[in-house]
């Protein structure tokens, strides 16, 4: 569901068994996530909530999933946004959006009856930039210093709690007034899948698909070095597109072969400058 302003509200359905490697990750930020789960125990012993983490890492790597795993796990209302949403020639709209975003978030935890919301802001860096930085300019600073005046204002109002989470693959570039203690002061690093972490994603993209009995997954883990989760989604579906093609009911080896290559090849000709 998106509204006029980007913002898009969902329920989310997504557990962290649903995330395939990042068990580093998973675990950093379910520890940071206790914090909200038993807020009364931090609270009675005068541990300031928190307000922030960071998600930083390659593109498809599982942020997004991350946090939409957050909220399920916290039962929280989810709100999530990307940071080019902020972008606007017109002075003052987007710290105004930022303002609505909180807005929004604090209605939906009463509307929803939750006791937390997170906000998830996708793209940090295009928002988050250091200011005064060539990337930066007036407009966003404006937009950057209401995001830090929203976040220092956050306090536990009559019990609900508003966490942001920031996915970037930029981390250098985020202003470093970000990361001061009370705003981003968890960070989590989302690498690309290791060979175990591969195997475990290739295993969650085939959960409903027809697997030959001779596919080796572990071999598949350890052609595709380098991919991201979302690589290995595609992977699973382009095989499943090519035994279609060859009328075939089931997904054998070599539709996982050629989908590698061909996933592999579309990363190539990405990469290649435009003339
Ligand atoms: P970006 O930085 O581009 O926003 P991201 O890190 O937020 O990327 P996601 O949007 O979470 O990446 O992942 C995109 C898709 O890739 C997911 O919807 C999922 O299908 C797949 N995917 C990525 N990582 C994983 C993972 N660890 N386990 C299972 N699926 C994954």
């Amino acid at each position: 569901l998106k509204n006029g302003n980007g913002v898009s509200i969902a329920t989310t359905q997504i557990n962290f068994e649903d995330i395939g490697g990042q068990s580093v990750a998973k675990k950093e930020l379910q520890e940071a996530l206790d914090f909200l789960r038993y807020s009364d125990r931090m609270k009675a012993l005068g541990i300031r909530p928190l307000k922030g983490i960071l998600l930083s890492g390659p593109t498809g790597t599982g942020k997004t999933l991350l946090a939409k795993a957050a909220a399920k796990y916290t039962d929280s209302a989810f709100l999530s946004v990307s940071g080019s949403e902020f972008v606007e020639m017109y002075a003052g709209v987007g710290a105004e959006r930022v303002r609505g975003l909180f807005r929004r978030a604090r209605e939906m935890v009463r509307k929803e009856k939750k006791t937390s919301a997170i906000i998830f802001i996708d793209e940090m860096d295009i928002l988050g930039a250091k200011r005064g930085s060539n990337v930066s300019h007036h407009e966003y600073d404006q937009t950057l210093n209401q995001l830090l005046v929203e976040m220092d204002g956050l306090k536990a109002e009559q019990g609900a709690h508003i966490l942001v989470m920031a996915a970037t693959n930029r981390l250098e570039a985020l202003d470093d007034a970000l990361l001061r203690p009370g705003r981003f002061d968890r960070q989590v690093k989302v690498d690309l899948p290791d060979k175990e972490g591969r195997v475990a994603i290739l295993k969650i993209h085939t959960k409903n698909k027809p697997l030959a009995k001779e596919v080796n997954l572990e071999e598949i883990a350890h052609e595709t070095f380098g991919f991201s989760g979302a690589h290995l989604e595609s992977v699973t579906n382009e095989a499943a597109i090519f035994a279609l093609r060859e009328e075939s009911n089931e997904i054998n080896e070599h539709h996982l072969h050629e989908a590698v290559e061909k996933v592999m090849l579309g990363e190539k000709l990405d990469r290649k400058p435009s003339i």
